[in-house]
């Protein structure tokens, strides 16, 4: 067994080792600075022009409502599709909604795709990127007042679109989905379709990243300004888990090593590799108090997805019919917005996209053998399908820690530390000749 401890880094000193030790794709940091605050601003601006984007509003109209916004989306990422070589698709996802709570009548209902296929034919993986294009004004069913929602969640619609423009004229082994959903305001309506849907058609959905309201830096009453964090919220026991995996997770302590929260600290490592001045908070909490998002019907199929959110929310903006009162403005107004902090988020969303559709995919059956007691950890796993890795670092932390701490490069597929399983938590991820990594695995047992 051959290994190389590659560098080892105290967790506060996480960042300022990564990034003296972990080199840049000068590829995808290109990529990153390609991400346009203006092109953000604008897109935002133009979904704000459609004067409501409520998920019952008008259809017809040339220039306002759901109808318009999402024919405007689709003709955007075409737009961007023309430099793809044809590798990139736009598809409406339509789908007629039976009436509900937030639906007073059986709603038809589109989502927007754009669907960069991945380069490697053996290689089935998808990354999804997505934004709600809907918004509402006080009222859940008012279908007609003025609803900008330009933070939420034109924001995250436009992270969604920014990055296909960036992205179409690369190409990757993986698969890229740049999302924008409709219905969110009313009950997660489009996202559910989508998930569902790759559950059906069984997509290889490997991660969701869900940008709902990351667009404004200041706090609400506390006064707070904040535009250098962002919140990524993760399941901890996986919402999907088996009574089953759930007794494992009771016996091994593995409450705090989700697939969804691996990749939580996947964003926080990358995200922080490629963008300056900024802060991923992991929050170990699958949303906000009595609030859901787009990411979590994908946690309800099993998939892996987080939500970023903005670090301070301002409660005067979501939600509210514009109006002033009292003096205070009310209302999510394009003109409240921080783009440069938009631009942020972009920026790592398109990091952590690049890296994990470049990489190798994940080792597969990955075990931590149990047959003999020994103060030392055997781990081995198999290669996984399509693209070779050059090799695989075993991660290690405490089990008091939240960030993986020590990484070993190996080039086989086991190995062995010099550390005992009962003491440490450990995972293994595939990576590259570029150093491009996949998400990690957390190795069941096995004799
Ligand atoms: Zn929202």
């Amino acid at each position: 067994m051959k290994y190389i401890a590659l560098f080892f880094f105290c967790f506060f000193a996480l960042t300022a080792s990564a990034q003296t030790v972990v080199k840049q794709d000068a590829a995808i940091k290109q990529m990153v600075d390609e991400v346009s605050n203006k092109n953000i601003e604008a897109i935002v601006r133009k979904l704000v022009s459609f004067k409501t984007r409520h998920t019952l509003s008008d259809t017809i109209s040339k220039t306002e409502g759901i109808g318009a916004a999402r024919n405007w989306i689709k003709s955007e990422y075409e737009k961007y599709a023309a430099a793809s070589n044809g590798r990139m698709k736009v598809q409406f996802d339509a789908f007629v909604q039976p009436q509900g709570r937030r639906l007073s009548k059986n709603t038809p209902m589109k989502n927007v795709l754009a669907v960069l296929k991945g380069t490697d034919t053996a290689d089935h993986r998808v990354y999804i990127v997505s934004g709600h294009y809907d918004s509402r004004a006080t009222k859940a069913m008012d279908s007609t007042s003025f609803a900008p929602g330009a933070v939420d969640d034109a924001s995250g619609t436009a992270v969604s679109m920014e990055l296909a423009r960036v992205m179409a004229k690369r190409s990757f082994p993986a698969t890229i989905i740049f999302m924008a959903v409709v219905g969110e305001e009313q009950g997660l309506y489009g996202s559910t379709n989508v998930a569902k849907r790759a559950k059906a058609e069984g997509w290889q959905v490997d991660a969701m990243l869900n940008n709902d309201i990351v667009g404004n830096t200041y706090g609400m009453e506390t006064g707070l300004k904040d535009n250098r964090s962002i919140r990524v919220f993760s399941d901890g026991v996986p919402i999907a888990a088996t009574e089953k995996e759930i007794a494992a997770l009771k016996s091994l302590g593995g409450e705090n090593d989700s697939q969804s929260r691996q990749l939580a600290r996947y964003a926080k490592e990358i995200g922080e590799r490629y963008v300056e001045q900024l802060d991923v908070k992991l929050i170990y909490r699958t949303d906000r108090y009595l609030r859901g998002g787009d990411h979590l019907p994908f946690l309800e199929q099993g998939f892996t997805a987080v939500r970023f959110t903005e670090m301070n929310e301002n409660f005067d903006r979501q939600h509210q019919d514009v109006r002033k009162e009292n003096s205070v403005d009310y209302g999510d107004l394009p003109d409240f917005a921080d783009y440069d902090y938009t631009q942020k988020i972009a920026r790592m969303n398109l990091s952590i996209l690049a890296n994990l559709a470049s990489a190798p995919a994940q080792p597969q059956n990955v075990g931590v053998i149990t047959s003999d007691l020994t103060n030392k950890t055997k781990l081995k796993w198999d290669a996984p399908k399509g693209k070779a890795p050059a090799g695989y670092y075993v991660l290690m932390r405490e089990t008091i820690s939240p960030y993986w701490e020590k990484k070993f490069y190996v080039t086989d597929t086991n190995a062995t530390i010099g550390y005992s399983k009962d003491n440490y938590l450990f995972a293994v991820q595939s990576v590259d000749a570029a150093g491009h990594e996949s998400l990690p695995v957390v190795p069941k047992p096995v004799r």
